[in-house]
């Protein structure tokens, strides 16, 4: 039997935890997630495993940042397997508290980001990037751990948390981790698991095409047609619709038309109710 990584699941005994470990002067690191891990989750506890001495692992599918249509009901949830698969890593600690733990009744506050949450996914998704923030100031002052880290998957989720963690002057530093892919391109995700064979042929183009789009950009193209000929190539693809291909300033998510400053493309693209998320830099090749 595979040993499984120890659970708390109040943020009494979370704190306690903590407590004692900084008393023997140890440094601490918080992954946050909503289960269902794989290896980019994994990627995550690894790289601030250099960090840190004792890491904790959250897991709590978050219902406020899902939107009345979204997948909140059906998103995929195995604790035992999750922790199962963190027993190879170096995680020391699951935090997986109840809802009602996390939002007891007569709950009544949010956090909200302006500015950066408002576009891309802030636009297709109202509302997502406070439950979000909202979630994540939690977790960061249940638990205060010296680092947390947040995968370069949810680029603008980093951006946000960045934002608030400044603006809020939260005592931890935040970590970005490397986007973790599959063989094909596609970026590893739990939501991977909705997609049915066919449609999950068809979704390794999306990064495909996206480093198309850079290599295109990089030759000259203007940027607004880059995106639109990628947005063309997707629905050709099979992709059934594009929410958007944005080449954008690398730290406020705003659409750029020249190189000069870091830049990014960041995309979304559905297959059937499935929504694939992509994102890479727009590097100029030495
Ligand atoms: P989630 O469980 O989807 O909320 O993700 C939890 C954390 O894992 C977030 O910081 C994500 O950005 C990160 N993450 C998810 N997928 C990947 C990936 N493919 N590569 C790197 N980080 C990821």
């Amino acid at each position: 039997m595979t040993d499984l990584v120890p659970v708390v699941r109040t943020v009494a005994d979370l704190r306690a935890q903590v407590q004692q470990w900084r008393l023997e002067g140890l440094k601490v690191g918080l992954v946050p997630t909503m289960g269902a891990l794989h290896h980019g989750h994994l990627s995550l506890v690894h790289a601030i495993a250099e960090k840190c001495d004792k890491i904790v692992v959250s897991i709590f599918v978050n219902p406020t940042q899902f939107g009345k249509n979204e997948d909140l009901d059906k998103y995929p949830r195995d604790e035992k397997n999750d922790r199962e698969k963190l027993a190879s890593t170096p995680a020391t600690l699951v935090f997986a508290p109840s809802a009602a733990e996390m939002y007891p009744a007569g709950y009544n506050t949010t956090v909200s980001v302006e500015g950066i949450s408002s576009l891309l996914e802030g636009a297709e998704r109202p509302g997502h990037f406070d439950g979000v923030a909202t979630i994540v100031s939690k977790l960061l002052l249940q638990c205060l751990p010296d680092v947390a880290i947040f995968g370069e998957k949810d680029y603008q989720q980093l951006a946000v948390i960045r934002q608030m963690v400044a603006d809020l002057n939260i005592p931890v530093e935040i970590m970005g981790g490397t986007l973790i892919r599959e063989t094909d391109g596609l970026a590893a995700s739990s939501r991977n698991a909705y997609l049915k064979a066919d449609e999950r042929k068809i979704a390794g183009q999306l990064n495909y095409i996206l480093r198309g789009l850079a290599h295109s950009v990089l030759d000259g193209s203007d940027f607004r047609t880059a995106e639109q000929t990628a947005t063309n190539k997707l629905i050709s693809a099979g992709f059934t619709s594009v929410d958007y291909v944005t080449i954008a300033d690398a730290e406020t998510l705003e659409p750029v038309s020249d190189l000069s400053k870091p830049t990014r493309v960041l995309a979304v693209a559905r297959i059937g109710g499935v929504r694939l998320l992509d994102n890479m830099p727009i590097e100029p090749h030495p």
